[in-house]
């Protein structure tokens, strides 16, 4: 009998989002008349803009006309997709980015979960803690995590709390590290890095020749001026750093899917020999040998998003998400809670009351309110004691669920 891959042995049961279920499902059942509203959703529920529709529509008429018909497209992306993301994404910051740099994709989640393939196994990895669970699960099927000890920590990672002392920003590693997950504006706490702290974090990955790898999905959320929205803005980043960026949470691609990675010429690892290796041609070699492309049908709806009214649109998504988060926020805040995140990001990352642990304040907010949240613990060690809202849900059922947390839990 074939062995399997022993190290998906050693994952850690997605334990979070079944017990969510269960212990709604139980509530529910023991009270059938209570209307719950799911405010840990991180999805979005808006529909798509519609001049992304319209794109759609005309790219599935080419392809219904036999001179416009299109078949297996570049495995990195069209020069029409690569060259408006060079344009904006990055020109537009001042910020050079080559069309052959941009590899389109259908998702951040695959992109940061693929990457550490083209490492070594035993490179070592560090994870800001709480995290965006595929960054380390990803890492323990690859064999690089070691084993999960009783602290629920893998032995071989390296954590880096980020917590209201810190102001949710990393420290430095303290021990050598080879690879570093970081993620802004973050899911969970909201967290976005300034400037400086990502100048810290070019440097140090200069200095010890480590690889940042960037996750910038929500960028667009970014409300304050002066913080960064591309890891690139960072003189130096190109020799460090790899960046995701998605279409999912800016122009509601999460069901259409669209994203894409930035690997600028510059950034290399090291082979056998100590030599210098690119890291721009093995992504290149390994997403052309095991991806065939995002749909051009998808990678048209998605170069709409650039046009003028594209781009309005989109800003008036990000708008609606980013009202609800303010309403939660100043909600939360009112009924006494402590509030962060929320402001450049769609996370309100809140303190649980004194004494409550963040299933003891899901279980509250459950039974006294009837909102759903996230647990804190689930995205790490350093979450518990904290609990994580977005403002992704409807509108009413966000006015509704604050609406009720203000007056039905205790004080
Ligand atoms: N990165 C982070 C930090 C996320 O929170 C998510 C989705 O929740 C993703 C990536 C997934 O993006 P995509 O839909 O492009 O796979």
């Amino acid at each position: 009998m074939a062995r399997v891959n022993e190290h998906y042995l050693k994952l850690k049961s997605s334990y979070l989002f079944s017990e969510i279920a269960r212990r709604v499902r139980d509530f529910q059942a023991a009270h059938p008349e209570a209307r719950i509203i799911r405010l840990g959703i991180g999805d979005v529920t808006r529909p798509l803009p519609p001049a992304v529709v319209r794109a759609l529509h005309e790219a599935v008429d080419e392809m219904a006309r036999a001179e416009s018909f299109r078949g297996y497209g570049p495995e990195t992306g069209y020069d029409f997709l690569t060259s408006l993301v060079a344009e904006h994404d990055y020109g537009a910051l001042g910020v050079s980015v080559a069309p052959d740099e941009i590899f389109v994709s259908d998702g951040a989640k695959q992109d940061s979960g693929n990457i550490q393939e083209i490492f070594a196994p035993d490179c070592v990895v560090a994870l800001t803690d709480p995290v965006y669970p595929v960054y380390l699960d990803s890492n323990v099927m690859a064999g690089r995590a070691g084993v999960l000890d009783d602290t629920g920590r893998y032995d071989r990672v390296a954590y880096l709390p980020c917590v209201a002392e810190n102001g949710f920003r990393p420290p430095l590693p303290d021990r050598r590290v080879d690879l570093v997950y970081l993620c802004f504006p973050n899911n969970p706490t909201g967290a976005v890095l300034e400037r400086d702290a990502l100048r810290a974090w070019v440097e140090w990955a200069r200095q010890h020749e480590a690889v940042l790898l960037f996750d910038a999905a929500y960028e667009a959320y970014i409300r304050e001026p002066g913080v960064p929205h591309s890891i690139y803005e960072i003189e130096g980043a190109r020799e460090v750093a790899v960046e995701f960026r998605s279409f999912s949470k800016s122009a509601g691609f999460t069901g259409t899917r669209c994203a894409f990675t930035v690997v600028p010429k510059e950034v290399a690892g090291r082979g056998p020999d100590g030599a210098r290796v690119a890291l721009n041609p093995l992504w290149f070699r390994r997403q052309s040998t095991k991806f065939n492309g995002v749909p051009y049908i998808v990678q048209k709806g998605a170069a709409a998003v650039y046009a003028d009214e594209g781009r309005r649109q989109v800003r008036e998504l990000i708008d609606f998400y980013m009202d609800n988060a303010r309403i939660i926020r100043d909600g939360l805040e009112a009924a006494g809670l402590t509030v962060h995140g929320g402001r450049n990001a769609p996370y309100i990352w809140v303190k649980t009351p004194p004494g409550l642990s963040s299933w003891d304040f899901f279980d509250l907010l459950l039974t006294e309110a009837h909102v759903v949240g996230t647990p804190g613990s689930g995205f790490g060690p350093s979450g518990e004691g904290y609990f994580r809202l977005t403002g992704f849900g409807r509108r009413e059922d966000t006015e509704e669920a604050v609406a009720r947390i203000k007056t039905r839990l205790p004080r």
